[in-house]
């Protein structure tokens, strides 16, 4: 599909159009800078499931194991850097009125790209936080010993963990309704990579479906929530986005 197609114009048109609009981004946007998604999961880890090492029960039984593939994950992401679909939704928000974007993803790799305007719904890989007390914490608060693992200097004492939001835990403390708020009112809603299958992320669409928002999924496979779409961008986002950053732009 060429950017002068149809599709691709009408969207332009409705984005330009719009009071507000939202993108939400999951795992398939980084994966085309080599971060792996979750359900795509390859290589040294596929012997687990991510519930069995992101939730608050596998670090309790096993720290050792969830910290080693957090840092497996961390140097991953260090080493990787923002594709053409994270550098065309920062452009987005550049030359539309009015651009949130909420993501999943916990990479940095839209902050890396010039993204400004972000609620980052599941954290943050590079920051750590207090598995007792909950806080997030600086090296200086960190207890290091030989033999044990990195604690916080809590009364509690707690572990250290990935400042990130496991299944099972809560969102940070106004992420759903910032997210909701904004979904409501958005006349355009952009669901990228993400499987739609981890609530309550994915049903922010929803929240703006149901306020006449115009909903459109871009992703290779079509997900569970195709059906409610008004387009369907079938394809990797870092080929669909810069066609759409190009169609706003010859407008
Ligand atoms: P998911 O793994 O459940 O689904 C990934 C989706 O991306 C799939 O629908 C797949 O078809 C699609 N996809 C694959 N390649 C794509 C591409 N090139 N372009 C567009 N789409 C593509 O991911 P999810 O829905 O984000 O949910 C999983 C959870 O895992 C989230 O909570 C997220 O925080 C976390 N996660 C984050 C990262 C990251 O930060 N990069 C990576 C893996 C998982």
């Amino acid at each position: 599909m060429d950017v002068s197609s149809k599709d691709y114009v009408s969207l332009a048109e409705r984005l330009l159009n719009a009071r507000s609009v939202v993108a939400m981004t999951g795992a398939g946007v980084s994966n085309e800078s080599g971060v792996p998604t979750f359900r795509g999961l390859d290589g040294l880890w596929n012997k687990y499931r991510p519930e069995e090492l992101a939730t608050p029960g596998a670090f309790r039984r096993n720290p050792e194991l969830v910290l080693e593939w957090y840092n497996w994950r961390r140097d991953l992401i260090k080493a990787v850097k923002p594709n053409p679909g994270h550098y065309a939704l920062a452009e987005l928000e550049t030359l539309l009125e009015d651009f949130t974007l909420i993501t999943q993803n916990v990479d940095n790799l839209h902050y890396d790209a010039g993204s400004r305007n972000i609620i980052e719904v599941h954290g943050n890989i590079s920051k750590e936080k207090c598995f007792m007390c909950d806080q997030f914490v600086q090296e200086e608060d960190i207890i290091r010993k030989k033999g044990d693992l990195p604690r916080h200097n809590c009364p509690a004492k707690g572990l250290i963990r990935p400042g990130v939001v496991w299944f099972g835990e809560q969102l940070p403390p106004g992420a759903i309704e910032q997210s909701s708020a904004v979904s409501e009112k958005a006349d355009v809603f952009l669901s990228i990579g993400t499987s739609s299958k981890v609530y309550p992320a994915a049903g922010f669409v929803m929240d703006s479906k149901t306020n006449g928002g115009y909903c459109v999924e871009i992703n290779p496979v079509p997900t569970d929530q195709a059906g409610i779409m008004d387009l369907i961008l079938q394809g990797p986002s870092g080929e669909i986005l810069p066609k759409i950053v190009e169609a706003v732009k010859a407008l």
